[in-house]
């Protein structure tokens, strides 16, 4: 289909594209890589007066360290958050779920920051940035404020960012030494979205483990911290990851649709969370 009629605007900066936020309000869509965007105006469920365009905002792209964290800015594609040499020494579990999204075409136009403020509950992006405690440099009208991740995913395709306001960068914990990772990622065919997915990231110390943190994909309308699974965890044997992990679709509400129905999901988050804490603390 042909999207409905609306006023293209191509911003320079950040600044840029806050005021033409602000100027339209809720008339107004930022467009990133387009992935998710252009399929919706196509088919009519988005329809809005002004477009604006911040794919040539170069502020917004490119990672940096800054410290503990990694800063990546909202236009940095998937393509380069997977091959950035940062992010792979730092941040192995953003670079492997990265891995999972869509095809190489995809990879290539969609961003990091698209695929967080889309907030499709799907994806597989958020539940990393929520296992992480990333968080979500937004800037409006009156600066610039930070949103942790837990805050930053209310609703199904909602987050805290008000229409005017823009998602510039994403601060992301770097994983230090003792931690391992996974993703693990539940779909039909190769290259889909994931019926469930975990993200799984744990610190082992003198044979047990110290600290874990695991979120999952598309159990709820938003991504959701497995936090009984890592209380269970946290001083734990590795012995402990079975029952830990029975945990795992503890405070869902995890859909019902053609792919799964609920409680198909509630046993694949618990199978996957043991793989992926398995694989994260090196077992097996
Ligand atoms: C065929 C296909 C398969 C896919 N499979 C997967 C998958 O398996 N896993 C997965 O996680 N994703 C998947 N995706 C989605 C992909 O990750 C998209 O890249 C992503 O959802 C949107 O990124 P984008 O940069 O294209 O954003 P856009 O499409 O440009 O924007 C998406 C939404 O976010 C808003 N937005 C974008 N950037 C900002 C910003 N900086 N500040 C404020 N609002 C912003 C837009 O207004 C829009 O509402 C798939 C997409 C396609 C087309």
């Amino acid at each position: 289909m042909i999207p409905a009629e609306f006023d293209y605007v191509r911003a320079g900066s950040v600044d840029e594209a806050v005021s033409a936020l602000r100027e339209h309000g809720d008339d107004a869509k930022v467009m990133a890589g387009g992935q998710s965007l252009i399929p919706l105006l196509r088919l009519r469920l988005a329809y809005p007066e002004v477009v604006v365009d911040v794919g040539r905002v170069a502020e917004m792209a490119g990672i940096r360290k800054d410290g503990d964290s990694l800063v990546i800015g909202a236009m940095t594609t998937h393509h380069d958050v997977i091959h950035n040499e940062l992010v792979r020494a730092h941040c192995g579990l953003l670079a492997e779920a990265t891995e999972t999204v869509a095809d190489p075409a995809v990879r290539h136009r969609g961003t990091f920051g698209g695929a967080l403020a889309h907030a499709d509950p799907a994806g597989d992006l958020p539940a990393v940035a929520v296992a992480l405690d990333a968080e979500m440099v937004v800037a409006g009208g009156t600066g610039r404020r930070t949103v942790p991740a837990s805050e930053f995913f209310v609703d199904y395709l909602q987050t805290a960012m008000e229409p005017d306001e823009l998602l510039v960068e994403v601060r992301v914990p770097t994983l230090g030494e003792g931690w391992g990772f996974r993703y693990e990622k539940f779909h039909r065919v190769a290259q889909s979205w994931a019926i469930v997915g975990v993200a799984a990231a744990v610190r082992r110390s003198n044979g047990s483990i110290a600290e874990a943190r695991v979120a999952l994909t598309n159990m709820g309308s938003t991504p959701v911290r497995a936090s009984r699974v890592e209380q269970s965890l946290a001083g734990a044997g590795t012995d402990a990851i079975g029952a830990a992990a029975d945990f795992a679709a503890e405070g869902t509400h995890a859909p019902s649709d053609l792919n799964g129905k609920t409680d198909y999901r509630e046993h694949l988050a618990r199978v996957l969370t043991r793989r992926a804490v398995m694989a994260a603390a090196g077992v097996g």
